[in-house]
């Protein structure tokens, strides 16, 4: 359902320039199951220097049986995971921060995810999704399969650096999160931000949790988090996690940086936390908030236009305080929009804005 919902972030962004002095330029790149059934691959070689070519990607989401029909040479240079590598976006950034208007769709008790406002900084190049030796040894006496969690002091320091910068930009408090209980890579996780915070960021306040104590926490009492910091597999299960607190995972918007601020390079590539949906693709009925989300933060750390990051954002908030609301985010019974609908509410907001 990528093109569903990249449809919808294309018009808003497309009206921004129009009709509020956005100043940047757009192309657009085909991706994924469409261009593989015409081209016989995912991306060609012009759309990838496209990306290369600019500041932020915004990414609509991919997946689909079609992918074990994907050459493996080809998969294996220009698969998400590949490209986000190819341009070091080692830093994944999924802020989750409730509506008061959506409080009512999240499983979790209003009065706990009332006023939370966190942030998990996810590394997003290294550890076991990427680690060597990796394989499944097929053997007369049965099936041997093996993955590598590996992370060098550098690889947690610079995603070290970012959760600590963000930290400092909010309220000061840096949760890190790990395994050191059992797993050597913890041990070093834990070891290497413990003096990143020591030597460079004194300021900020620094804890540590077990990944296991953290899911528990973060649909216990989630108000107690500003950032987390944690690993590529732990991140990926936490912020899942966390989708709940704002409802949906069709809310959940995410950056992909290789720094923050004046630093950030290019690309970085924003997409929603959520995949391509095979259930509902197609049916024009996902909620396309993420992706209109992860639009406004491309404008707040690629293109450094806060005034047009907050139009989108307050924008958002203001269709839902309408009420409006897709399948995913309605309660039983009450009437929804669709996908597209749901764009043109956002569009309508925003001339109000
Ligand atoms: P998923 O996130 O696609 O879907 C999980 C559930 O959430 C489904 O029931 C889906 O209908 C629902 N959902 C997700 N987004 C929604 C939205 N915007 N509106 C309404 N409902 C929504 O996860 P999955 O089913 O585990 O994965 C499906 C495919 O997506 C797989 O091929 C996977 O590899 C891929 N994937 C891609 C990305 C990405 O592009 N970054 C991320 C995760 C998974």
């Amino acid at each position: 359902m990528g093109p569903e919902i990249m449809a919808q972030a294309a018009k808003i962004v497309r009206w921004l320039k129009s009709n509020r002095d956005l100043n940047i330029d757009i192309s657009e790149v085909e991706y994924g199951e469409s261009y593989f059934r015409k081209e016989g691959k995912i991306i060609s070689e012009g759309g990838l220097a496209q990306c290369d070519a600019a500041d932020a990607i915004l990414f609509g989401s991919i997946g689909g049986d079609y992918v074990t029909q994907v050459p493996p040479d080809e998969w294996g240079q220009t698969r998400l995971t590949a490209l986000r590598k190819r341009f070091g976006l080692f830093a994944n950034i999924r802020p989750v921060r409730p509506f008061p208007e959506l409080y009512e769709a999240s499983s979790l008790k209003r009065e706990v995810i009332d006023g939370v406002d966190l942030i998990i900084v996810r590394e997003l190049i290294g550890g076991v999704y990427f680690g060597k030796p990796r394989g499944i040894e097929r053997t007369p006496q049965g099936c041997r399969a093996v993955d590598t969690q590996v992370y060098t002091s550098e690889e947690i320091r610079r995603v070290g650096r970012v959760a600590f910068e963000l930290a400092r930009s909010r309220r000061g408090k840096l949760c890190s999160v790990d395994k050191s209980n059992v797993m050597e890579t913890g041990k070093l996780w834990r070891e290497e931000i413990e003096h990143l915070g020591k030597t460079e960021y004194p300021d900020i306040e620094l804890t540590h949790q077990l990944a296991d104590n953290c899911a528990m926490q973060l649909v216990r009492r989630p108000g107690q988090f500003d950032v987390i910091v944690t690993d590529n597999l732990f991140g990926d299960i936490l912020a899942d996690c966390a989708a709940m607190i704002t409802g949906s995972l069709g809310m959940l918007p995410s950056a992909a940086l290789a720094d923050i601020g004046e630093n950030i390079g290019r690309p970085a590539l924003y997409e929603p936390v959520h995949g391509s949906a095979p259930d509902i693709a197609g049916k024009n009925i996902a909620n396309p908030l993420a992706m209109i989300l992860s639009l406004s933060l491309a404008l707040r750390y690629s293109i450094f236009s806060p005034r047009h990051a907050e139009l989108v954002e307050r924008a958002v908030r203001d269709v839902l305080a309408r009420g409006v609301r897709t399948k995913d985010i309605s309660k039983d019974g009450v009437d929804f929009v669709d996908t597209e609908q749901m764009g043109d509410e956002v569009l309508a907001s925003l001339s109000g804005c």
